[in-house]
């Protein structure tokens, strides 16, 4: 047993865990997807993971489908790993695969089932060989000199200390970097403001048909990105339905006082199960989910607000008033909180004029999607259809520590491109290159920014990864 003394002069018990090569810290879809890459590429990884299931706002938070794989003209531009976990998704019909978006926001998204999703993440991470630690928390970080040495972590043990070769902050919130002295901003540049935090509803016996039939009725009741008559058409074509709207039945229910959401119409999206819908338009702004006191209230005001929505939607919803409620998530959904300030920041411009760099990792396509922090509204800026931006390595690396990578929603963004790019699949993508480059470095004994390059695009390459 070793101890280890925090500030106020208690002394704590700490137990010597095992050593690994790569411990990836969060266990959401980029932290499981750097840990299953780390693993095929032979290093001994550990996931720890807060929840006792991996998947973190895809299984945690509600949060449901992905979108996207796919730029607005229909190129994909993620496979690799995540396009795997489609694929075995789709074999045990836990998911109809790259569908039509009815909203028209983006070409595709793509239903799972969230419980199928649970156990193809932890399959595939330990048939890679990789070990997960469940319920189990960072508490500390121990440094030395330019590195991180170790990690304490707090579950039914009590405290235990891991160390490893490299460490993966896979948190989205950056908790293991800000522990490890990163520094690390906060919200838009002019304020700090954050995208607001969002508690996800999940309704079960909605009548599809009965929407299908009334949004085609009513066009001009819901919000197309790119015009009712390409959302009508997609209606058609898709096995199940994304929608915003409702707007006529929202704005009249504000003005009667029977909603107080700050937010301007239902967003919903059907899951990988007919008549089973994810309904993600509760909104709670000005708090701050890294303060354990905000993120408390969050979770209070957001249950309130999904049970005012929920009497609402079955109202004065078509579809919606035989709907059961099946729950509000696991955790309220954080949309932003930290970004590193890593060796580069990515901003809009760099999106939207889709600069080239020299060393990226992954790709993307979905607009800069800002639901206000202040406001009812939330703004798009959409690129051009054929838009494929990249993201570089240098957004998951900092100066110091040296054998620090950060993968997922925390990377080194500005709020305007994290705005684009926290999505889950262009977040699966740069965990499968931040796992990959943490294997890298451990085959080489050097730390990750001195991995070449050349060596880590030819790896993601052979593992279908899409670069340019
Ligand atoms: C309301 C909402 C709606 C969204 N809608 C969509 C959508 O429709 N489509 C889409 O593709 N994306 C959507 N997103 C974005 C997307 O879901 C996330 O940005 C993405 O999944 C982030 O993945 P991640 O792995 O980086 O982080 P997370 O999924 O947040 O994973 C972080 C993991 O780390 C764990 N963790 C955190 N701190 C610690 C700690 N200190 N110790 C141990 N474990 C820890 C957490 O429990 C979690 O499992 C939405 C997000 C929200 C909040």
């Amino acid at each position: 047993m070793n101890t280890s003394s925090i500030e106020n002069n208690y002394v704590l018990p700490v137990e010597k865990g095992r050593e690994y090569d790569v411990i990836v810290m969060g266990g959401g879809v980029s932290g499981s997807i750097a840990g299953i890459a780390s693993a095929r590429h032979g290093a001994k990884t550990l996931v720890i993971e807060r929840h006792g299931f991996l998947g973190g706002a895809l299984t945690a938070m509600g949060v449901g489908p992905m979108m996207s794989f796919h730029n607005r003209a229909g190129k994909q531009l993620v496979k690799g790993i995540p396009q795997e976990i489609i694929d075995r998704l789709k074999a045990k019909n836990a998911s109809p695969g790259h569908i039509p978006d009815s909203t028209t926001y983006c070409s595709t998204v793509t239903p799972f089932d969230c419980e199928q999703l649970k156990i193809e993440l932890e399959t595939m991470l330990i048939e890679s060989g990789g070990e997960i630690q469940y319920h189990t928390q960072l508490a500390h970080v121990e440094k030395k000199d330019n590195k991180i040495e170790s990690v304490v972590v707090c579950n039914n043990n009590g405290l235990t200390q891991f160390g490893a070769s490299v460490y993966i902050d896979a948190t989205g919130d950056a908790d293991l970097a800000k522990m490890a002295g990163v520094q690390c901003t906060i919200g838009r540049g002019s304020d700090a403001a954050m995208q607001p935090m969002t508690m996800n509803l999940k309704t079960g016996n909605v009548d599809i048909e009965s929407i299908r039939a009334y949004v085609k009725n009513n066009p001009g009741d819901f919000r197309f990105a790119f015009g009712a008559e390409e959302g009508l058409r997609r209606l058609e074509k898709t096995p199940r339905l994304s929608l915003a709207g409702y707007l006529s039945e929202w704005d009249a229910a504000v003005d009667n006082g029977e909603l107080d959401i700050p937010r301007d119409l239902v967003l919903f999206f059907e899951t990988a199960t007919s008549g089973v819908v994810i309904v993600n338009t509760t909104r709670i702004q000005s708090l701050n989910p890294t303060i354990a006191e905000d993120i408390s209230r969050a979770e209070t005001i957001g249950r309130q607000q999904c049970s005012q929505l929920f009497t609402f939607l079955k109202k004065h919803c078509t579809g919606f008033e035989h709907a059961v409620n099946l729950g509000t998530s696991v955790h309220i959904g954080i949309r932003e909180s930290r970004h590193i300030r890593g060796l580069y920041t990515l901003t809009a411009e760099d999106l939207i004029q889709e600069r080239q760099f020299h060393d990226p990792v992954a790709m993307g396509g979905y607009p800069i999607d800002i639901h206000s922090p202040d406001k009812a509204e939330t703004v798009s800026t959409h690129l051009r259809p054929e838009c494929a931006y990249r993201i570089p390595e240098r957004c998951m690396l900092v100066e110091k520590p040296d054998n620090l990578i950060v993968v997922g929603r925390a990377v080194s963004a500005t709020h305007e491109a994290s705005a684009a790019i926290r999505v889950s699949p262009i977040a699966m993508a740069v965990g499968q290159a931040g796992g990959t480059l943490a294997a890298l470095a451990v085959v080489h004994r050097i730390g990750p920014n001195m991995v070449p390059y050349s060596e880590l695009r030819n790896t993601l390459l052979s593992d279908n990864v899409i670069l340019p």
